[in-house]
């Protein structure tokens, strides 16, 4: 079963699609993902591609606010993007961008079988929904619902939100956002526990 590390590698020398020639750094993600969960982005941006790590720009500063009012930290959970590398001028992602690297993202939870995948945005959030057979029909529809897939032999938890940066431009949005993020702490908080226990 390949790991984490063997993914990253194979990140590391992709040419899969032109956008390889325009990043600083490829972006493959960050976390052991120990908690069972799994945050998806949609693409590296500019701090992101500088530093090759997702989320450390303003939206990631929240999200790392956001995770840590819940008692979690990055290093606990896995982060990454439906892309590893930035499209220029954070452009959306192109179809064929998604076709080509989103086989990254898939064997990336194909090796750590998340209990929970919270989806960042409407280009993640479509792309999961896509890959789990759910129906995807907007961001605004779907977010803060929990959807229940069956999955690697368990029950797997997918949480559409809104993008951290949309909550930064939109301050309405905050509380709302907080409390979302409270329930991540409460579903994860449950598996927890149950991880205990079987791990006994
Ligand atoms: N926005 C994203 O979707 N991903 C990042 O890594 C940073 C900003």
């Amino acid at each position: 079963m390949e790991t984490l590390e063997d993914i990253r590698k194979e990140i590391l020398n992709c040419k899969k699609c032109p956008l390889h020639l325009t990043k600083k750094n490829y972006v493959p993600g960050s976390g052991s993902g120990k908690s069972g969960i799994v945050f998806v982005g949609e693409a590296p941006g500019r701090e992101e591609d500088l530093r090759g790590e997702p989320f450390v720009g303003s939206a990631g500063k929240l999200l790392t606010e956001l995770l840590s009012s819940v008692g979690l930290t990055r290093e606990e959970v896995f982060i990454c993007n439906v892309l590893k590398c930035r499209p220029p001028n954070n452009r959306d992602p192109l179809p064929e961008e998604v076709e080509a690297c989103g086989s990254y993202l898939v064997r990336q939870l194909n090796a750590l079988k998340p209990d929970l995948i919270v989806c960042l945005g409407r280009h993640s959030a479509s792309y999961i929904f896509s890959l789990f057979g759910l129906n995807f029909s907007s961001i605004t529809k779907v977010c803060g619902r929990v959807f229940e897939v069956e999955e690697w032999d368990k029950k797997v938890k997918i949480f559409p939100l809104y993008h951290p940066a949309a909550v930064l431009y939109r301050v309405q949005l905050r509380e709302e956002y907080e409390r979302q993020f409270r329930l991540i702490g409460e579903l994860c908080g449950k598996e927890r526990k149950q991880r205990t226990l079987f791990d006994f």
